[in-house]
């Protein structure tokens, strides 16, 4: 987890940035980003790997304002 090969861009349909992080697919459900490209591992730049982490971020915070 973390390592990203030389030359491998991010997988957000659209963006053409040097990946920064690599996540799963199923990592990526429910964070409003749309990937492209087949396989488990998702590819993310670094401003949109910010976008994925904020977007995870606020569904912990009402899963847990539902508790
Ligand atoms: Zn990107």
């Amino acid at each position: 987890m973390g390592k990203i090969d030389k030359g491998v861009g991010c997988n957000v349909g659209g963006c053409s940035n040097p990946a920064v992080r690599s996540l799963s697919r199923s990592q990526i459900g429910g964070s409003g980003l749309s990937v492209s490209g087949e396989g488990r591992r998702v590819y993310l730049c670094h401003d949109h790997y910010k976008v994925w982490k904020k977007a995870t971020k606020k569904s912990k915070d009402l899963e847990r304002a539902r508790w």
